[in-house]
């Protein structure tokens, strides 16, 4: 994270989750008394203009009506909602999905196939970590209940081409998830232009607060209710709205959206320094973030290495990175995104994931590329587990 006493570190892991923005720390702590949006008193009635505010930001940053923004609990939330209430709303059986997706889409649609009956198709990804949009075209017909396809994946940055995709689900009449979780606060983004159905988001990926994500819903089609209660936003997620947290996530959007443009730049200026550097002073090494790319993301594979260590090593010297693999009960696996681009297993074994975000400085690139060579050599000499 930044170097507050808390994190006195060269954090590369924005993608994990990126450190809370001044703004939005004001506007939580200017909005943290507020009760309850659905009371029918005055102070009921000044918590839900206060939401409503936050929610009209979100709705024209993010190129949506109000009515379109639901606030929940977090990006898992909100995919979780949108996944499985699109299907539940649809008599076809038929799901397609990307299988790079993260494990708060995958893991839903893997649940449909074995609970639901749902038959699932996985678009194939090319070696650069695109989905093919003629394999869409191909798969797309009537008879599928649901499409569903990230905006920018959390591990190799890769951009899906999610403009042609929605208008390839629009052609055939399915409705279209795009998981924007890695994108929002990144990329431009409007959805009435995207015209997905249903969109996700994830105020802590973009210097909100931890524990609120966005959900985009169109009013027609809409995902049948997943958490059922007392009814609020519109029904699709039930539970007491927490307004600071709503306030907060609006002004971090806001000003996430105003710097994005010369972020971008700046981003992919470091970003391509620090690929740069690697390939220079480190033999065979795989670069797997492809154009077109989020400007934050760098993949890389130091075959003969173990990405554990590597990870160990980087944190002992003060860098905060990540492997991009699950950790199953305590078992480091390959990355599953490495694999569905066809990387081989024992490489994507030696995978990190550096991202890069808006604390991240050029002294943070300089730190890696000065310890990274000795810290390879090391990891390669112990070898693989
Ligand atoms: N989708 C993607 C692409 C992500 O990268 C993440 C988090 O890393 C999520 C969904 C889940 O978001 P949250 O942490 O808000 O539940």
């Amino acid at each position: 994270m930044n170097r507050s006493a808390a994190h006195p570190v060269c954090y590369l892991d924005h993608a994990a989750t990126t450190p809370l923005r001044d703004c939005a720390a004001q506007e939580w702590w200017k909005h943290r008394a507020e009760g309850n949006p659905g009371g029918q008193y005055a102070s009921g009635r000044r918590a839900r203009a206060a939401l409503e505010d936050a929610r009209e930001s979100v709705a024209e940053l993010l190129g949506a009506d109000p009515a379109e923004v639901v606030f929940t609990a977090s990006g898992t939330e909100a995919d979780n909602i949108a996944v499985r209430g699109l299907f539940e709303i649809s008599p076809a059986c038929r799901v397609v999905a990307s299988p790079v997706e993260h494990p708060a889409v995958r893991k839903i649609v893997e649940d449909l196939a074995a609970r639901d009956g749902a038959e699932v198709s996985w678009l194939p990804v090319e070696r650069n970590g695109h989905v093919s949009a003629a394999a869409a075209e191909e798969l797309l017909h009537p008879d599928v209940a649901l499409f569903t396809c990230m905006y920018a994946n959390n591990e190799t940055g890769a951009v899906q081409p999610v403009g042609r995709l929605a208008a390839i689900a629009r052609e055939a009449g399915v409705a279209f998830h795009v998981d924007a979780v890695q994108a929002v606060g990144h990329l431009p983004l409007n959805f009435h232009e995207l015209g997905a159905t249903t969109l996700a988001a994830s105020a802590h990926k973009f210097g909100g607060p931890r524990g609120m994500g966005i959900l985009l819903a169109q009013r027609s089609p809409a995902p049948h209710p997943v958490i059922m209660g007392g009814g609020q936003e519109r029904g699709l997620r039930s539970g007491t709205v927490d307004v600071a947290g709503a306030c907060a996530t609006a002004a971090a959007l806001r000003e996430a959206s105003e710097s994005l443009e010369s972020e971008r730049a700046r981003l992919r200026a470091l970003r391509d320094t620090l690929a740069r550097g690697i390939s220079h002073s480190i033999d065979n090494v795989h670069i797997h973030t492809h154009e077109p790319a989020l400007e934050s993301h760098l993949s890389v594979c130091f075959p003969g290495a173990e990405g554990d260590s590597l990870l160990m090593l980087l944190d002992a010297a003060g860098i905060e990175a990540a492997t991009g693999s699950a950790c199953h009960a305590g078992v480091n696996r390959a990355s599953d995104v490495l694999l569905a681009m066809g990387v081989n297993e024992a490489d994507a074994r030696g995978a990190l994931r550096f991202t890069l975000g808006y604390t991240t400085t050029a002294a943070d690139v300089e730190r890696v590329l000065e310890v990274l060579p000795r810290i390879v050599a090391q990891a390669r000499a112990a070898g693989m587990a």
